[in-house]
């Protein structure tokens, strides 16, 4: 039964399709996942444990099969290393490595690229600055090919700070203000905050005061605005610096004093000491040394060696006091520990007003030559900054004139994004179209296929009528004929034999008018199933006539056929006719011929069938003739 089975097999085909179509299972996990990549990626979580416990729920979330998600994860765990602590950057370099190995990157392009990415930013971390720049400038390449906006503004935020880092301003400020302004296109305010962060120190750096007072600002109140508070006070702190810097000292001293109450009332010790020692600079510039001196003081406990940048200032601080104070030794003692701190970090600009302050000691100890030598290293030290600042400052003006050129670049980077985007997301669309059409279409093809059964099995039962008589539903006249003549021909060429029998009812008028038609018609029946009893299947008997049959006999002689005529005459004449009238019989007359080698046609051989069947009835009926 081939049919049913197709139609079982549309239908489980159908079932499968519509289960792995809507893939139920698989998707709230793989959700959960998307939204903790969500969280990594927007760089609010810190690497401590939260950002492990994250990792760790995403290895449970996504299973070993999800390629995609599997990289992902990686690029999460390779970021994950805390640069600061101990060991975590060669682990992390080696971690990098390992995960490039991965032959499914070849694949997944973005993936490979935030990974360099990453091995990049630790082999800086390393030390090597070198081999992190061409990183970078390889990575900026390969981002902008790819036009993932992310991995652009990730890769010129890193090479940016690199270069505002070494004192390269011009490109320093390109990449970081390409960068900012991407991660605010792409709704990432704490990477904007960094990357504003890192404009407004370059620009410190660089002397322009006035340009990172204004970032400081910007950042200053995105901090209040997402109610970091904390953050917002460090902010203005930096304000100050830079106001100081610019010579502003009242407005930087009263920065100052907001940022110092802001940390003594959150009983943040280490950042009050910290400002505590900025402000201590600024009133010494304004000559209030008892208040900077009792700052300082109260500013030492919390301030270590290893906190070079405030460790170096506060001896420096205390050296200037002490020469106020004309205590000549410990201001030479305090400039040897500010001295070793500075050295310690390169702080080249610390280290010229400290041979200042020297100078200045030594002539007021009347140490003529000393207080030269320290005067001309100041000087030196002056002509060296000035010319790093003053190639900054020309490069400076090229940065903001090409500050409106980066703007257009990224408008244009968004608006391509925006089309593609949309691009894709009628791409999904259109899947999600073929998939109607397919289900929708099977669901026709299941239909027609079930009218097209329907169909066949309709015409079989036609056709079959066609063939059938209705009362005795054995073979028609048409079928014996049809297959009577196919017989004839096959036996022809295979010379092999082939018999017919031909019988009437005797007396069947008779019949009909003493017990009625319907009588006469269960005695055709009768004929009927004595004939199926008796034949073996590959022998077929049909009704041909009123009450005359014909029974086709394949590969059987004269011998066999006419045997089997007469036990057809003796079973019906000794048939069961309980069922019918009190006293009915029947009988009938036979007539048998076979294939003889002289006939070409099928109606010879059923004349002598016929003509044997006269002989039958004309010798008294209830008999078989062979012709
Ligand atoms: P015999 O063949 O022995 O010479 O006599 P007979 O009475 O059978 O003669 P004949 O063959 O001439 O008559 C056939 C009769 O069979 C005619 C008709 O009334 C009857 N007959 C034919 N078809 C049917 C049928 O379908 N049902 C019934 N009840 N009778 C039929
Ligand atoms: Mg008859
Ligand atoms: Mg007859």
């Amino acid at each position: 039964m081939p049919k049913p089975f197709l139609l079982i097999k549309i239908i489980l085909f159908l079932g499968l399709f519509s289960v792995s179509a809507l893939g139920f299972a698989e998707q709230s996990d793989s959700e959960k996942a998307d939204e903790i990549f969500k969280l990594l990626d927007n760089g609010t979580i810190e690497k401590n444990q939260t950002y492990q416990i994250y990792l760790a729920e995403l290895d449970t979330l996504i299973p070993k099969t999800d390629i995609q998600r599997q990289l992902r994860l990686t690029r999460a765990r390779c970021w994950a290393f805390d640069a600061f602590e101990e060991g975590q950057v060669s682990k992390a370099l080696a971690f990098a490595e390992q995960a490039l190995n991965n032959p499914n990157l070849a694949n997944y392009p973005n993936d490979k690229l935030d990974l360099e990415l990453c091995q990049t930013w630790y082999t800086e971390q390393d030390g090597d600055v070198d081999l992190a720049l061409a990183g970078y400038n390889k990575a900026i390449a390969q981002a902008y090919a790819l036009e993932n906006l992310r991995l652009v503004a990730d890769a010129r935020g890193m090479r940016g700070y690199l270069h505002s880092y070494q004192g390269n301003f011009t490109q320093g400020l390109e990449d970081l203000l390409t960068s900012h302004s991407l991660y605010q296109s792409l709704a990432l305010p704490a990477w904007s905050r960094t990357s504003l962060y890192e404009i407004a120190t370059s620009y410190r750096r660089l002397g322009d005061q006035k340009s990172a007072i204004r970032y400081f600002k910007q950042l200053q109140n995105s901090y209040i605005k997402s109610n970091n508070l904390d953050s917002a006070n460090a902010t203005k702190v930096s304000i100050a610096i830079a106001e100081e810097e610019s010579g502003n000292l009242e407005r930087a001293k009263l920065l100052f004093e907001e940022g110092y109450r802001y940390w003594k009332t959150n009983n943040q010790e280490l950042e009050q000491a910290t400002v505590a020692v900025n402000i201590a600079g600024t009133l010494i510039q304004l000559g209030e040394l008892e208040q900077a001196s009792q700052y300082l003081n109260e500013a030492e406990p919390f301030i270590l060696p290893t906190d070079e940048a405030f460790y170096s200032f506060l001896h420096l601080f205390r050296a200037q006091i002490y020469l106020a104070h004309d205590q000549l030794p410990q201001a030479h003692k305090s400039i040897a520990y500010a001295r070793a701190a500075f050295n310690r970090v390169k702080n080249l600009r610390g280290l010229a007003q400290l041979q200042m302050v020297e100078s200045q000691i030594f002539l007021e100890e009347s140490q003529w030559q000393q207080a030269y030598f320290a005067l001309s290293e100041y000087v030196k030290m002056h002509n060296e900054l000035d010319a790093k600042l003053l190639s900054s400052y020309t490069t400076e003006m090229r940065t903001r004139f090409n500050a409106s050129q980066i703007e257009e670049e990224n408008r244009h980077l968004i608006e391509n994004q925006q089309l593609k985007e949309l691009e894709v997301a009628m791409l999904e669309q259109n899947k999600r179209q073929q998939w109607i059409i397919i289900v929708l279409g099977s669901f026709l093809m299941l239909i027609i296929s079930v009218f097209a059964y329907k169909q066949i099995q309709k015409n079989r039962l036609l056709s079959a009528l066609a063939l059938t008589d209705d009362l005795t539903q054995l073979p028609n006249r048409r079928y014996i004929y049809d297959k009577a003549q196919s017989r004839f021909e096959e036996a022809q060429s295979a010379l092999l034999p082939l018999s017919v029998i031909v019988f009437d009812a005797d007396y069947f008028k008779q019949i009909n008018d003493k017990y009625g038609h319907e009588v006469g018609d269960q005695a055709l029946v009768l004929l009927a199933e004595t004939c199926r009893d008796l034949l073996p299947p590959e022998h077929k008997a049909a009704r041909v006539g009123g009450e005359e049959f014909l029974i086709l006999l394949v590969d059987t002689d004269m011998t066999q056929a006419y045997k089997i005529a007469k036990d057809l005459v003796q079973k019906v004449s000794e048939s069961n006719f309980s069922a019918f009238p009190q006293g009915f019989t029947m009988t009938i007359s036979a007539g048998v011929a076979n294939l003889r080698a002289e006939d070409n046609k099928l109606s010879q051989l059923l004349k002598r069938a016929d003509d044997a069947l006269y002989h039958a009835k004309s010798e008294g009926r209830n008999q078989a003739k062979m012709s």
